[in-house]
């Protein structure tokens, strides 16, 4: 935890911005919830828990940030409302994602699987590719278990 914050620290400075308290709490709850895939509204509160003193807008700015400099993606899983994710260090491109439609659970594939599908589009469209969202929507196996008995 306190050496990914220490790099996260580096990545902000590199493009001369500084970790400031607020930020710093907010990057914990983000660490602390790594498989979740928190709103701004989620965040907020659970930085309120610890640090009472800092308001929403300050988390929307943090985390707008957190965005332009790559440290967090910003995801929709089409119900209107963004969330934030964590980049895996390291990762060139984002992680995609499993969306169960009955129970609503979110599982995350992180290795990228699109190599052939990437080479194809930079050939024939002559596109650089620099990122992708990839949702699945579809039944998580702990329903499928659920409804082969
Ligand atoms: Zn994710
Ligand atoms: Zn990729
Ligand atoms: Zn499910």
């Amino acid at each position: 935890m306190e050496q990914r914050i220490e790099r996260i620290k580096k990545q902000l400075h590199s493009q001369s911005y500084k970790l400031t308290p607020q930020r710093e709490a907010t990057v914990r709850v983000l660490l602390e919830h790594e498989e979740d895939h928190l709103s701004a509204e989620d965040v907020y509160m659970l930085v309120k828990e610890k640090s009472p003193e800092i308001g929403l807008a300050t988390v929307y700015r943090t985390l707008e940030l957190l965005s332009e400099l790559k440290v967090v993606d910003k995801i929709n899983f089409g119900d209107g409302v963004s969330r934030y994710d964590l980049r895996k260090e390291g990762a060139a491109h984002f992680h995609h994602h499993l969306v169960c439609m009955e129970c609503g659970s979110v599982d995350e594939i992180q290795e990228d699987l699109l190599g052939d599908v990437e080479k194809i589009v930079e050939k024939e469209w002559n596109f650089y590719i620099k990122d992708h969202r990839l949702t699945f929507h579809g039944v998580c196996y702990r329903c499928r278990d659920d409804n082969t008995e």
